[in-house]
């Protein structure tokens, strides 16, 4: 994925608040996700820029053939509403989209009044609209693919054995529930389940006592593969249309009691929340970095997970953070609390490896598929990206601004993820935010 001027960090825009230093959506990011309007309920594909939103669906159905250009396919896609059109087009298609996008909101643009004009009735402020989930996802599969993670998880309940056998060498990964997908700042409801809180009696049905978030970053699929046709390792990458944030909410005790033999299944799939927002491979270019370094004494991917571009720059730089308010705290006026801070580059798989290993039986990906990296936590005992690992499954209870302590999630607590890029001659981007609120 070549640089090119969409990523011209002294690029500005004349929406100006796409210019603040601190903006996840300047003009070098330009997002894609879903709006409506209080009037006009109707779903539209909609981009950030700085606080507002641009209309793309309208705009599109605007746009003559010689307007648009080479990025005429892609407009017309997003003229449907459905961004799943998007992500079904070549990566080039994209491309062109949004260096359209870039030059027509560019200030310095030779006909900047014109494409100002133009693009003006398209733009509200974010706070104006509703985002609604950027995708109708058919399909959501959650991996596993951070070591720290797993390791920690296992030395919990496997000391002697934390990491299972099998785990340097598969992508581990369940399939999850695409229906309950919803958007940041949906509600979360504490699930019921069975659970079995004493081993000597039987299990018992109530709501989870033990509820978690899971810190993760969701892989949107482009272009999808045919039944029966897996997705090379030297191409896999190409399939990917954008990251998201993405948080596995979990019912740690619903979780113990079930996922012998078959893995997690009513723990997980009662919510899963993402941000509106979908960051495009283009966009992410300028934050490539290889692929995590194993230790010496790890084995080497197999063959069809090996590819040399992808172990050179398969990575993403993306840094990710974790913060929780609760009930008191706010009513207190004390700011969020940040509970740890991870970053995407240390997976144990590229995302380009979950994506060809998941079509490597054949099973057909489809544009607008969801993958969860699994909980990205780091080395250290501030990048655990839940609070099974960061409290010790309740063992080492947090203590917060408010004085409060926690364990697990309470009624009333919000966790709120956040993603961003930085490097050195660049413009930061982020991926905006991931918020839910638990209820009773
Ligand atoms: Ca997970």
């Amino acid at each position: 994925m070549p640089l090119d001027f969409t990523h011209d960090a002294t690029r500005q825009s004349w929406v100006v608040t796409a210019n603040a230093p601190d903006t996840d959506f300047p003009l070098q990011n330009l997002p894609f996700g879903r709006f409506a309007e209080p009037s006009h309920p109707a779903l539209r594909i909609g981009v950030a820029i700085g606080d507002h939103v641009l209309d793309v669906t309208r705009l599109a159905a605007t746009l003559t053939a010689e307007d648009a250009g080479e990025a005429y396919a892609g407009f017309q896609a997003c003229a449907t509403g459905d961004l799943a059109a998007l992500c079904a087009l070549p990566p080039a298609q994209v491309v062109v989209v949004r260096r359209w996008l870039s030059n027509a909101l560019w200030d310095a643009a030779p006909d900047a009044a014109a494409n100002r004009a133009r693009l003006a009735p398209f733009l509200h402020p974010q706070a104006a609209v509703t985002l609604h989930r950027p995708l109708d996802f058919k399909n959501y599969t959650d991996f596993y693919a951070s070591v720290f993670h797993a390791t920690n998880v296992g030395a919990m309940f496997r000391p002697d054995n934390p990491l299972l056998p099998n785990y340097k060498y598969v992508p581990i990964g369940y399939h999850g529930r695409a229906s309950s997908v919803v958007v940041s700042g949906t509600p979360v409801r504490r699930p019921f389940g069975q659970t079995r809180p004493n081993s000597e009696a039987p299990p018992v049905f109530g709501p989870s006592r033990l509820l978690d978030y899971e810190l993760e970053v969701g892989i949107v699929v482009g272009q999808g593969n045919a039944l029966g046709e897996p997705i090379p390792m030297g191409v896999a990458d190409e399939h990917i249309f954008g990251l998201c944030l993405l948080n596995d909410w979990s019912a740690r005790d619903i979780q113990a009691w079930e996922y012998q033999p078959l893995g997690p299944f009513l723990s997980k799939s009662f919510a899963t929340s993402v941000s509106p927002w979908i960051v495009t491979r283009a966009a992410l270019a300028p934050f490539r970095c290889p692929a995590y370094a194993r230790p010496a004494g790890d084995p080497s991917p197999l063959d069809y997970l090996l590819d040399e571009t992808d172990q050179r720059q398969g990575g993403f730089d993306v840094t990710l953070e974790v913060e929780l308010t609760t009930a008191r705290m706010r009513a207190e006026g004390l700011p969020p609390v940040r509970l740890s801070q991870s970053q995407l580059a240390d997976l144990y798989w590229t995302p380009a490896q979950l994506l060809a290993h998941h079509a490597s039986n054949g099973c057909n990906l489809q544009p607008g598929d969801l993958l969860g990296s699994g909980t990205v936590s780091g080395p250290t005992k501030d990048a655990r990206g839940c609070l099974l690992e960061l409290t010790w499954r309740g063992a080492e209870p947090l203590t917060l601004p408010s004085g409060e302590t926690r364990r697990f999630l309470e009624d009333g607590d919000e966790v709120i993820l956040r993603g961003f890029c930085v490097r050195e001659g660049f413009r930061r981007i982020g991926l905006g935010e991931c918020r839910g609120q638990i209820t009773a």
